[in-house]
């Protein structure tokens, strides 16, 4: 049994990452909402550096609207998307997101939860990753591999699973927090709490935190690896 001589709190993690990380309200780039609900579908199983490289250079100077990727022939679409991996997956839900969209909304992004979920390719990660950085509307927090794995090794949540994680966060913060505590979560996943080697002699929640090899703790994720996401 550890005793540890600050207890981990929600607020305290968002206070204390806010002085080490200062990202932006999130990594992929975009011009409208609807930018960034391809380029989220796009990053899935994919790095966002990668995801804005094909944006970027590819995408964006040829795609504006819903109507342009819904009039290319899907061999194009997946021809333009294809190094963002399962490209063909991909390419099928964002002509059908699209085509739903202008049947729908009027080509215009929905600004709720449950119209979002509602697109073919959209579940409930990219719907609040989209509503909060593009909208400053926040109902959820978008759980990537990262915010799972740090808020597991914080002792945040036990839960089992993104969606059980997501309502443990949830309850230990305001809505006006969510999208904040995800990119603060997510760059410390990348900069300090890798996946593969967490650097917990130069992290500031070294004597705190339940998974701190520093302190001689074990890795909080080992037990449940296979329902991350
Ligand atoms: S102390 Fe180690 S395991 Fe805990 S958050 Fe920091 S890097 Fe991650």
């Amino acid at each position: 049994m550890f005793h540890y001589p600050v207890a981990i709190t929600i607020p305290l993690v968002l206070r204390t990452l806010k002085q080490h990380h200062q990202p932006p309200k999130t990594f992929l780039h975009f011009r409208t909402p609807f930018d960034l609900l391809v380029a989220t579908i796009l990053s899935a199983q994919c790095t966002d550096a990668r995801v804005n490289k094909v944006t970027e250079k590819i995408l964006y100077p040829k795609y504006s609207a819903p109507a342009d990727y819904a009039e290319v022939s899907l061999r194009e679409l997946e021809h333009d998307i294809h190094s963002c991996g399962t490209y063909r997956n991909k390419a099928k839900h964002i002509q059908a997101m699209c085509k739903l969209l202008i049947a729908r909304h009027g080509g215009e992004v929905p600004r709720a939860m449950h119209e979002l979920v509602a697109l073919p390719g959209v579940g409930r990660k990219t719907a609040s990753v989209v509503l909060s950085a593009a909208f400053g509307i926040h109902e959820g927090i978008a759980v990537d591999t990262h915010v799972y794995r740090v808020a597991k090794r914080l002792g945040l949540s036990r839960g089992r699973s993104p969606e059980a994680v997501e309502r443990d966060l949830m309850r230990g913060t305001t809505p006006q927090d969510w999208g904040t505590l995800t990119t603060l979560l997510i760059s410390h996943g990348r900069a300090v709490c890798a996946a593969r080697k967490r650097a917990c002699d130069v992290c500031p929640f070294q004597k705190m935190c339940p998974s701190s090899w520093a302190e001689g703790r074990k890795d909080r994720t080992r037990q449940d690896s296979r329902s991350s996401p």
